[in-house]
Formats: C-alpha cells, structure tokens, sequence
C-alpha cells in the first residue's frame, strides 16, 4: 500500500514543502491570479529547495528520489491554494520526456536548469484543430542538414508564456498519420518561434497558459527526442504520469472543497440551526465524503501501482475519468452549501469552483478515458 511506502524523511519532506508554501505561496496567491502568471522567483525558490524535478539523477543537480516526493510537492501546493502553480506539469510531465528520450547533449544542457528553475518546461501537443485526436496535429518538422524546421500553432499550452524549454509535438511524415509524429524541443530563443499573450480562462488564473508559433523555426537535429516517428508512442507512455499528475490535482482539490462544505456547514445558521444540522444537507456532506473517500483509496492504489511499474493504462483512465467528474460534483455541493456567498470571490469555495472545472478536460477528457476503458473492455466504438 502507498502509506507503507512513506518513512521519515518522507515526512521531513513534506513538512518543509508544508512551510515553504505556507511562507511564500499561500499570502501570494490573490496577488498571482490579478497578474495571471506566477513570477520566476517562486521557481528559483523552489528549485534551491530541492521541490522542482526531485526524481532527476544526482549527475544532473537533481535529488535522485523517488515519484512519491513528486506527489507530496503537488499535495502541498494544492492544500496551500496554489492550485494553479505550474510547477508538477513542469517536473513529472515534460520534464520526463527530456530525460527519458532527450540526447546526452539536451540533458546536459536543459535538466540542471529544471532542477534550479531556470528552465521552466511545458509541452505542446494541443493544436486549434486537434486536441483528442492528436494524431491529426498539422504542425510540421523537416529535416535539413543538422536542423529541423517548424511550421505550425499550439494552443492552451500550460506555462507556455514563460516557458524555457517546450516539448512539441510534430509531424515529421504527415502521410503517415499518427506514426508520422515526433516530438522536438524547442528552446524559447529558437529562431522563428514565438508566444501569444497569456489566455483569459475561467479558473487556474495564476497559470499561464498561452498560444505558441512556430514560422520556420530552426532548431538543432539533436533536439528530437528519441526516434524520429516514435513520437505517438512516447506521448501515449508518458500521458500516464500526467493524467496521475491530473488525479492528484482532482482529489485533494475535492478534499478541500469538502472540508469548506463542511465547516461553512455547521457555522452557518439557518432556521434556528446550523444549516448543517438539516438532514438533506447532512445528507449532502456524506454523500460528498463517501465520494471523497472512495477516489482517495482508488488513487493511492493507482499511484502504488505506477511507482511498482505495472502496467496502469486502464486503472489511470478510469481514475482520470471518475475523479474529474467526482471533484466537480463535490465543489457545485460545497458551493451551494455556501449559498450567495459560495458565489463571493473572498469565499475560497468559490475560486476551488472555478478551478477544477478544467480537471475533466486538460490531459484527456472524461468521454476520451471512457474510449480508452471501453476499448480495453473488447468494446470498438
Ligand atoms: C487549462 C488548460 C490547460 C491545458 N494545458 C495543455 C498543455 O499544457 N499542453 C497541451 O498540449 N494541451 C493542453 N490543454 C489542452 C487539452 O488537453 C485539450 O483541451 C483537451 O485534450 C481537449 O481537446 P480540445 O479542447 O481540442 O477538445 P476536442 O477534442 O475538440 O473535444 C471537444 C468535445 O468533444 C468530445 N470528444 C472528442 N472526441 C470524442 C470522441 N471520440 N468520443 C466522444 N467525445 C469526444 C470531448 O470529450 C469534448 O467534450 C489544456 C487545456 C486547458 C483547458
């Protein structure tokens, strides 16, 4: 079981991501969201204290732990409101594409920077035209002599306006549809590659997320990743980690939202009693808990599963599916437990609303990760 894996100096870890986001995220966050973006500093800060890519070998400046420490930063960052800090995206999704596929060249050049938070990642695959179906992405990669030219547009790219480093998805065959993908890095100074303003969302204000350009933009042949055509299936292998990386996010964000449920619950009085004490309400916050409960046993198992290296595809699906959905039903509960004020910005309930709408989308939506589980079941829909 998951808890059996955590020692003492998983708790002292744990305890000192505790106070780093109590001192320097939790009193910033209102701040963050008015500008839309998380500065710099907080992923220089991060990074001196070992939070940023804590699974990265030693040989690269990284603590060489295991993913268990990921999850814990990703925790704690959720629980201290700092919801949208792009920062387990940045250390247990597209970092991992660099270590796991990137030349000898790439990774001596780009991991140090991911562990110290000079190199802020993401990766690039969505396109105006293609987001479920990334087979038909139309951004394209030729090779010529010891470069590769891009031409195309991503969209809804998480820390895409300060990114350092982006992986992107590309087609280097289009005949070939989704065996004609490969994915390249493109580093923010290549030339012909460019970045739109930050997107107006409804929620995770704080992260960036932003369009990306690529009008003949040139990078060195050593920036593939892997083999060229294999793209398809490093992104399929990898998706794993990030839709995880997704169901931690769901569940301790519904943990919350439970909790302010319950609270405002049995303060807010109504009809001589707290509002909590009405048995339909009652009703509500065990159905909330019960709901709570069953995604906290079913991600431990998940997480327990990914870090013991079985085979997860099918588990992760039906996570990703059921806690977006679950995080979503638990924050319209908490929310209309709240009343009016539910709908009042100085309300956390209200932000935590606004938020988790986007978990059932980003890395698969809940109708493709029951594609994924019905294909797997003989089902071809
Ligand atoms: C806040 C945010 C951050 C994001 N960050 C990133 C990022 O960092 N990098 C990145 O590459 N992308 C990112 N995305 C993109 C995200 O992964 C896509 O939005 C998502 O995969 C859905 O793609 P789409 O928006 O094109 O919707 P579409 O694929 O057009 O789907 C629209 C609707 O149709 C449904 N649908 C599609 N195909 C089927 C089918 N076969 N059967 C049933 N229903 C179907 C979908 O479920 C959805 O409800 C982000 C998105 C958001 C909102």
């Amino acid at each position: 079981m998951l808890r059996d894996l955590y020692q003492e100096e998983h708790r002292i870890f744990r305890e000192s991501m505790r106070r780093f986001v109590a001192d320097q995220v939790t009193p910033n966050v209102d701040e963050w969201e008015e500008a839309g973006a998380v500065p710099r500093e907080l992923w220089l800060a991060m990074g001196e204290q070992g939070f940023l890519c804590p699974w990265v070998p030693e040989e690269y400046g990284g603590l060489g732990l295991g993913f268990e420490y990921s999850l814990i930063v990703n925790e704690e960052l959720i629980r201290g409101d700092g919801f949208g800090v792009g920062v387990p995206l940045h250390s247990d999704v597209a970092s991992p594409y660099l270590a796991d596929y990137g030349t000898a060249q790439a990774k001596e050049k780009f991991l140090p920077g991911c562990v110290s938070g000079e190199v802020i990642t993401a990766v690039g695959f969505t396109e105006p035209g293609a987001g479920s179906d990334l087979a038909a992405i139309r951004t394209t990669a030729v090779k010529d002599g010891d470069e590769y030219v891009l031409n195309g547009q991503k969209t809804f790219i998480t820390n895409g306006y300060f990114a350092d480093l982006v992986v992107v998805a590309v087609k280097t065959d289009p005949s070939a549809g989704y065996k004609g993908i490969s994915l390249i890095l493109v580093d923010k100074d290549a030339p012909g590659f460019s970045k739109g303003a930050p997107l107006h969302k409804m929620g995770m204000r704080m992260q960036d997320t932003a369009e990306l350009y690529f009008e003949d933009c040139r990078v060195p042949a050593w920036h593939l990743l892997g083999e060229q055509g294999q793209g398809f299936k490093y992104m399929m292998a990898k998706l794993q980690q990030e839709r995880i990386e997704v169901c931690i996010k769901c569940q301790v964000m519904a943990e919350q939202c439970l909790k302010e449920g319950l609270e405002f619950a049995k303060t807010r009085e109504a009809f001589g009693k707290p509002i909590g004490f009405q048995q339909a309400n009652a009703f509500k916050l065990a159905e909330m808990a019960t709901d709570v409960q069953l995604g906290r046993t079913f991600l431990d198992d998940l997480i327990f599963s990914h870090i013991k290296g079985e085979d997860v595809v099918q588990k992760v699906s039906m996570a990703k599916y059921w806690l977006g959905e679950m995080v979503n039903r638990v924050a319209y509960q908490a929310v209309q437990l709240h009343g009016g004020y539910g709908f009042m910005e100085e309300y956390r309930i209200c932000r935590l609303y606004r938020d988790v709408r986007a978990l059932s989308i980003f890395a698969g939506t809940s109708e493709i990760m029951k594609l994924i589980i019905s294909r797997n079941m003989g089902l071809r829909s």
